[in-house]
């Protein structure tokens, strides 16, 4: 395919002129929407966890023949946008449609765990992450290049490495074999630059991606929460969701490390990031709740169900999780200790970001009161975890109302300096005590699950 940067023939986030802009024939679009619906859906069961949460959180997926291919924009309002071409989704089938979306959403990770401003301004490194997001696309999807009448589109990671075997023997150095050369996406960026003509991307991504400026804030929120809900599925239990993770991070560490530990990451390895620079109370919290929100069992449709939930136009993330209730989380913050700002703002994120949860937050002192992150509280005298626990298991009004949940976990931000409770179901309850507090509930009878926890410092996701 050409490249051309070209402006957009309509604005991009302008949905309305989107659907409008010269549109395909119906039946066209009709089948391209049917091949985009099964591709998520079948991202969702099995291939890949994290397009599915990412593409989910396009609220609006949009067939237009504004763009050639497909891409995501975000859309000025926090949100991001799925735009494809109808003609081109009917012309590469349902495995392109696949290949292709699976190459957008992981465009749209490497964004974000890449924040290097020169790597991501170096050709060398477009044209590495085009190789390997084609190899691990390749391998996961097992399927190559899709082909649209009857040509592949894109960067063939094969003929790359065929191009870099021959540059460096011609020169006498000794290349790494394929597998050695797609290990990583450093690797392949280092192995590329030892080439004495390394390549000039050959424009032929198969989307738009790099042509559109993005509203880096907004992908970062979006592939934030797509990759901690994908974390949080892998530790409930979801083996393609922790296999996919696994291999992303073995890909990106080296350069995304941070990133990584930010997000809890290391849990699922069972080991600390090699950065070791992120406080590891947050990586327990994020595996204590991943095992307190766990699923009661796992509702997955049968694929040939789901692909008929899809035609009839239900959405894949629903079809694919089944009909599970929200979990439901209450954050009790205590305003008489001294919780830095910085650990309710990191809280307040972490609980943002995950779907499928319900979080009630309150603040206490001697009483409890409404909370809103972000709203400054007042404490006053004394402190009553017992006036929490009453609340939250139904006895006590806050702000004339009873709570009338049952929640699946209950995170107390605190010093621990209170008398000692004993709630009626303790396993649902996480004390996260500042340093210096007292962390009795960690001996307590029956012990509940305890840490320290320490300020948040720098980027804190
Ligand atoms: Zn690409």
């Amino acid at each position: 395919m050409g490249y051309r940067k070209r402006l957009p023939v309509v604005d991009l986030t302008d949905r309305r002129a989107l659907v409008r802009w010269r549109p395909a024939a119906d039946s066209v679009i009709a089948e391209a929407e049917r091949l985009k619906e099964a591709a998520l859906l079948d991202f969702g069961l099995t291939e890949s966890a994290v397009g599915s949460w990412l593409f989910s959180k396009c609220r609006h997926q949009i067939a237009t023949t504004a763009v050639d291919t497909a891409a995501v924009v975000a859309s000025g309002d926090g949100t991001c946008l799925l735009l494809f071409n109808p003609d081109f989704f009917a012309g590469i089938g349902l495995d392109g449609v696949k290949f292709v979306l699976f190459h957008e959403a992981r465009h749209l990770v490497h964004r974000h765990l890449f924040v290097e401003q020169d790597l991501r301004d170096d050709p060398v490194f477009t044209l590495a992450a085009e190789v390997v997001i084609n190899h691990v696309a390749t391998v996961r999807l097992g399927r190559g290049l899709p082909a649209l009448d009857g040509k592949p589109i894109g960067i063939d990671p094969a003929a790359v490495h065929a191009k870099y075997v021959e540059d460096l023997t011609t020169h006498g150095l000794v290349p790494l074999e394929y597998q050695d050369f797609v290990d990583t996406d450093m690797t392949v960026y280092t192995e590329l630059k030892r080439m004495r003509n390394p390549p000039v991307p050959a424009p032929v991504c198969v989307h738009l991606t790099h042509e559109i400026q993005l509203d880096q804030e907004t992908v970062d929120a979006v592939v934030s929460s797509a990759l901690l809900n994908s974390l949080l599925a892998a530790r409930r239990g979801n083996g393609n969701a922790e296999s996919e993770l696994l291999d992303l991070m073995g890909r990106t560490e080296d350069v995304a490390g941070k990133v990584w530990g930010n997000l809890g990451a290391g849990a699922l390895r069972g080991t600390t990031s090699r950065t070791g620079k992120v406080d590891w109370w947050q990586r327990w919290l994020v595996d204590v709740l991943g095992s307190k929100l766990r699923e009661g069992e796992r509702l997955v449709y049968p694929k040939k169900r789901g692909a008929l939930l899809a035609v009839l136009g239900h959405d894949p993330m629903l079809s694919r999780r089944g009909p599970v209730r929200d979990k439901v989380l209450v954050i009790a913050y205590d305003t008489s200790g001294s919780m830095p700002s910085s650990v309710v703002k990191w809280m307040t994120d972490l609980v943002g970001g995950i779907d499928g949860v319900q979080a009630h937050w309150l603040a206490f002192d001697g009483v409890v009161m409404p909370f809103r992150p972000g709203e400054p509280v007042l404490g006053g005298g004394g402190t009553s975890f017992q006036a929490v626990v009453d609340h939250v298991e139904g006895r006590s009004a806050v702000a004339g109302r009873h709570f009338e949940e049952r929640p699946d976990a209950v995170i107390m931000l605190t010093d621990g300096f209170a008398p000692h409770v004993t709630p009626a179901e303790p396993d649902k309850w996480i004390w996260l005590i500042t340093e210096g507090g007292d962390d009795w509930p960690d001996h307590h009878t029956p012990p509940m699950a305890c840490h320290r926890v320490r300020p948040v410092t720098g980027r804190s996701r």
